[in-house]
């Protein structure tokens, strides 16, 4: 599994939290992580530890986003819906889980924290899901089959895995 960020987002700081979350993820977690900064707003980022790429809001909204079923069903949206209202792009400051075979399983909606967003916003955000798999992947997330959890799970009610 991977984490994918579509950089930069809007507000600043949760650009930079947004990175500090990855790293964390990476050196404490072990999963990989990787940037497609398709907003670039803000200053280089340097020693990541993971791929940074440049690609267009279009190229990423075609292979990651669009048509992407797996995706579909996982997300209360349609991926044109969440990614791309009235027309316009709108993916920069969200997060995506990728899985061995490079296909977007999961997207957050919402770019940053639930706060202005309602009382059920949490699940959906950017910065909410990141910090709660810095803290431990399983709480949110299988890392075999990226089924998404709720935090009681001893095992992965898709796959069987059992978290160390
Ligand atoms: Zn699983």
């Amino acid at each position: 599994m991977k984490v994918r960020y579509y950089a930069d987002a809007e507000v600043q700081s949760w650009h930079e939290h947004t990175i500090r979350l990855l790293r964390t993820i990476h050196d404490e977690r072990g999963l990989s992580v990787e940037i497609d900064r398709i907003d670039e707003r803000y200053s280089s980022i340097t020693d990541f530890p993971g791929k940074i790429r440049y690609p267009t809001p279009e190229a990423v909204y075609e292979r990651d986003l669009k048509r992407n079923r797996d995706l579909t069903e996982r997300i209360d949206h349609r991926p044109s819906d969440a990614y791309k209202p009235y027309g316009n792009f709108d993916i920069a400051g969200n997060i995506a889980l990728v899985d061995e075979e490079g296909t977007v399983q999961w997207a957050s909606t919402l770019p940053g924290y639930a706060d202005g967003y309602g009382p059920d916003a949490g699940p959906h955000t950017s910065l909410d899901f990141l910090e709660d798999i810095a803290i431990s992947p399983s709480n949110r997330v299988c890392v075999e089959c990226l089924q998404l959890l709720d935090g009681d799970e001893t095992f992965c009610p898709n796959c069987g895995y059992e978290p160390p």
